[in-house]
């Protein structure tokens, strides 16, 4: 996962999280709620399809449970950073309004978790509502994020709930994000002090109300139309997040597309505003970046672009032997093991296989953490025991397995350091033939992702894998490893899908490198 996706990711468990709280809790599907509210800034035809067509909606299905999951618990942590309070029912919609009601007149005011109010046809539950400093009868706001810094949608989350509030008679002093403090560093017990940044955003969520009443019966009045309202897709598919309903709404875009040109997407949402649709259709003289030109000569001629003297340079650089390398990690919000920190990549799995000379036989090593310990030191143990002391290390997307994984394990594990250093100064990345386009298949769509290019190069795919992504490996292996009540047979069957899926990886690696030998001798 890029350093983008990463991002997008902790976002989409926010908002996976909301979603799944509302549709437990609101089953009035026209009420606006602050997930609907913020579906409506991002989609007009989001807000309208979730409140009138929910069920057309697709749950994020293979994750869903897993990321509700870490909202759960990452919002249990947060009340114990204002003990004392009061939780409220939170699946019973009118209970919980009626609660709410009694706690916030209660002659003692304490924290209200799940705090939820009704005003109109607004639906707001704040995380936590806690007695404020500014005055008898005044409520701090505080929302509580998976994420790691402050988003923009954040601050309309939170200007929805204030306003809300305020419709329905309550005084709110101040408001806070509290999110996950990225620099927190686990030694024992979670340090909930350390574990959250509070941030006060009072001022920056004020900036914001002056719209809020508009924009909230502009959604309602989206809400109300007889029909959906017509909106194309466009770069708002993907902002802030990935919407669910892109399977359907992108659905007519066929192989070869202009959403498939490389890079920012302007370009290429104006095109298909102008009715150009695929890429061969695209205007001779119209002005592309060279990566561009690429795709747009391999979409006229159905053929592959080959650089070949710049893959000729490559093979010939690479140093036997060769040992490729892959790893599958998990990353948690709440870190597992001491000296982690939340979202930090731990390897739980490695695959090598090492070639020592063109086209030789391979080796195959294999490392797998089968139980719930902290696995890096015998994840490093293990690596460092089956990659030499000389030849190139082969990596597919050299940031991920030397920044985000090997180079974080360097402080807890200062005995490995230099061997560390020595495996990444040997790393050679296959990525870099394929993200710089010395080669590039019209198949791949865009994308230079491993599981794109071993199919045209390789003729082999993950389609039939019964593991055949890094989340699903993620989801999987923390579900048998650390869940409870898991049958031996199915942990059993995870493990050896993910033994498979993880050498795959490096497989493909060695296929995909030897096709790239095979076209310099033509
Ligand atoms: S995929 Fe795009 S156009 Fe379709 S509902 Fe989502 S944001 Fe709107």
């Amino acid at each position: 996962m890029d350093d983008e996706n990463f991002e997008s990711q902790k976002l989409k468990n926010d908002a996976v999280y909301d979603f799944v709280r509302d549709r437990k809790v609101v089953k009035d599907p026209k009420v606006l709620t602050k997930s609907k509210f913020l579906n409506g800034l991002q989609c007009p035809k989001l807000l309208w399809m979730r409140c009138n067509a929910p069920e057309a909606i697709p749950l994020p299905s293979d994750r869903l449970q897993q990321v509700f999951d870490v909202g759960h618990k990452v919002g249990e942590l947060a009340m114990t950073r204002f003990p004392g309070g009061a939780r409220i029912q939170e699946d019973d919609f009118l209970r919980n309004i009626e609660e709410t009601k009694t706690l916030l007149a209660a002659a003692n005011p304490k924290p209200i978790y799940e705090a939820g109010v009704m005003a109109g046809r607004l639906f707001s539950r704040a995380d936590i509502l806690v007695p404020s400093s500014l005055g008898i009868g005044y409520w701090d706001i505080v929302e509580v994020k998976c994420g790691t810094d402050l988003k923009d949608v954040y601050l309309q989350d939170i200007a929805f709930q204030r306003y809300c509030y305020e419709l329905a008679g309550l005084k709110i002093g101040r408001c806070f994000l509290m999110h996950i403090n990225s620099d927190y560093v686990r030694d024992g017990d979670i340090d909930v002090q350390e574990f959250f940044a509070l941030v006060d955003v009072t001022d920056k969520v004020a900036l914001l109300s002056g719209e809020i009443k508009k924009t909230i019966d502009g959604f309602l009045a989206i809400v109300d139309m007889p029909t959906c309202p017509g909106i194309s897709i466009g770069k708002h598919c993907n902002k802030p997040y990935e919407c669910q309903m892109k399977l359907s709404c992108w659905a007519f875009l066929p192989p070869g597309n202009v959403l498939e040109l490389r890079g920012n997407k302007d370009k290429a949402f104006q095109m298909l505003d102008q009715g150009i649709v695929l890429l061969k259709d695209i205007p001779k003289n119209a002005k592309l970046s060279d990566t561009r030109a690429i795709q747009y000569q391999c979409a006229l001629a159905g053929k592959p672009h080959v650089d070949l003297p710049a893959i000729v340079a490559f093979v010939k650089g690479m140093k036997y032997p060769l040992y490729f390398i892959d790893f599958e990690t998990i990353f948690e919000a709440i870190p597992r093991f001491n000296g982690t920190s939340p979202y930090q990549q731990i390897p739980i799995q490695f695959s090598v296989h090492v070639q020592e000379i063109p086209g030789g036989e391979l080796k195959h090593y294999s490392f797998l953490q089968k139980s719930p310990a902290d696995p890096r030191k015998d994840f490093l143990d293990s690596l460092c025991a089956c990659t030499g002391i000389q030849g190139n290390v082969v990596v597919y997307n050299r940031t991920f397995e030397e920044s985000h994984v090997l180079n974080k394990m360097k402080d807890s594990f200062p005995e490995y350091e230099s061997r560390i250093a020595d495996i990444c100064s040997r790393m050679a990345d296959l990525l870099d033939v394929f993200r710089s386009f010395l080669y590039y298949h019209p198949d791949q769509r865009g994308s230079a992702s491993i599981k794109k290019v071993l199919p045209v190069l390789g003729g082999k795919s993950y389609k039939d894998m019964a593991i055949s992504d890094g989340g699903q490996a993620t989801t999987e292996y923390s579900r048998v490893t650390y869940g409870d009540q898991v049958d031996p047979a199915d942990r059993q069957k995870v493990y050896t899908d993910l033994e498979d899926y993880c050498a795959l990886d490096t497989i493909a690696m060695v296929d995909i490198l030897a096709a790239l030998e095979a076209l310099q001798k033509g």
